[in-house]
């Protein structure tokens, strides 16, 4: 058996970053639940606002608070528009 390399302890890392910051998400603006646990709905998920597969990062830059719902209805369009960005400092 060989692993892939992944820098999961970076992604940690950024994950605590975000999650310290007690954002809202990044997708639709409404304060998230940070006490709730993946796979709950409405969970903290991290969001690449641009998508790996579309060329993005996987940099703190690059990534967002989202709510796991949103973040899957952002992964399950095929043509993804630009991300709103207003909301992330507001
Ligand atoms: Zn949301």
């Amino acid at each position: 058996m060989s692993k892939a390399p992944r820098n999961t302890a970076q992604r940690d890392r950024d994950r605590d970053r975000i999650r310290r910051t007690a954002a809202a998400c990044g997708i639709c603006g409404e304060p998230i639940d940070y006490a709730l646990k993946w796979p709950e709905k409405r969970c903290f998920v991290v969001d690449h606002v641009v998508p790996l597969h579309r060329g993005g990062l996987d940099v703190i830059g690059n990534k967002q608070a989202a709510h796991n719902e949103c973040n899957s209805a952002k992964r399950a369009r095929i043509v993804a528009p630009i991300v709103r960005r207003s909301g992330s400092l507001a």
